[in-house]
């Protein structure tokens, strides 16, 4: 990997947690990875393999301890501590490259604004004051995403979850960014919503050429959505690769019994979603 054609390069990153007992715990061992314009990128492995960590790291929630993460040739700074302002120009402008969703959008949606004045909110924090430009935007935006005019008006609480997801993708989307991370995004949906999900953003990323970074535990989810994985176990990449090969033909023992634990490997979204 030469580094000169990728949107979101990411070299080395490593990242330790202090335990409350004292003890130090790897989470991120020398990871790295690339996703091209418009790409999409499966982050698998099982529970506590640092995923999460890699997620937050790319959008600047954690600070890596060593490693790189650019865009477009450009490295992202992390933001000096205690200088981080909600609006600062450089944090929305960090905010417009890369944008993440995580598995329960009720804790991270407003319960007191409705769907359109969510989106609103984002707009006009990102400057975009033009009223009727706004409305337009917000608009296709819920289209984008599939809510429809009852939901536009809807606080989250009587939203169902995969309506809810649908709005954080849409709030995620709204400031145009160039990557799009999801953590465990469809993970605590029902199978047929987890499948509608999955074919909208595989339809959003066709549409707009936002990339996607996809992080799961599941690899029925990332095999629909991910053109490449790389499977992490204890903080490391212990295998990358196509999806679909590293799927059919996995080199790593670990990645053999992920995929063995997996029950619906075979299943189709698009007919799990038709067949609600
Ligand atoms: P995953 O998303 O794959 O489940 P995480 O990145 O959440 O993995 O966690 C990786 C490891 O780091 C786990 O062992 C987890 O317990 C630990 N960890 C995550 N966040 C913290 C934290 N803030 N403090 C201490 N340990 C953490
Ligand atoms: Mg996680």
């Amino acid at each position: 990997m030469t580094g000169t054609s990728a949107l979101l390069a990411v070299n080395s990153l490593c990242k330790t947690y202090t335990l409350p007992g004292g003890g130090r715990l790897t989470a991120v061992d020398d990871v790295s990875f690339e996703v091209p314009r418009g790409g999409s990128l499966g982050i698998v492995g099982e529970s506590g393999s640092g995923k999460t960590t890699v997620a937050r790291m790319l959008v600047g929630l954690v600070r890596p301890d060593s490693g790189t993460i650019t865009m477009d040739g450009a490295p992202r700074h992390p933001e000096p501590a205690g200088r981080r302002r909600t609006g600062s120009a450089v944090r929305l402008r960090r905010a417009r490259e890369i944008q993440i969703v995580f598995q329960d959008p009720y804790v991270s949606l407003d319960p007191r604004l409705t769907a359109s004045q969510c989106l609103h909110g984002v707009l006009r924090l990102h400057g975009r004051h033009d009223k009727s430009a706004a409305a337009r935007r917000v608009a296709e935006l819920l289209t984008q995403v599939g809510l429809g005019e009852s939901e536009a008006d809807a606080r989250p609480h009587t939203l169902s979850g995969g309506q809810q997801q649908r709005l954080a993708i849409a709030r995620a989307l709204a400031v145009d960014p160039a990557v799009l991370v999801l953590d465990e995004a469809v993970a605590a949906l029902d199978v047929s919503i987890q499948a509608q999900i999955l074919t909208l953003l595989e339809q959003i990323r066709r549409e707009t050429g936002v990339a996607l970074v996809f992080v799961s535990h599941d690899l029925a989810v990332v095999q629909h959505v991910t053109e490449e994985s790389v499977v992490m176990r204890n903080g490391r990449v212990v295998e990358r690769g196509p999806t679909r090969q590293v799927l059919d033909s996995p080199t790593d023992p670990y990645t053999r019994r992920l995929l063995a634990s997996v029950p619906r490997l075979g299943w189709d979204p698009g007919v799990a979603a038709r067949s609600r």
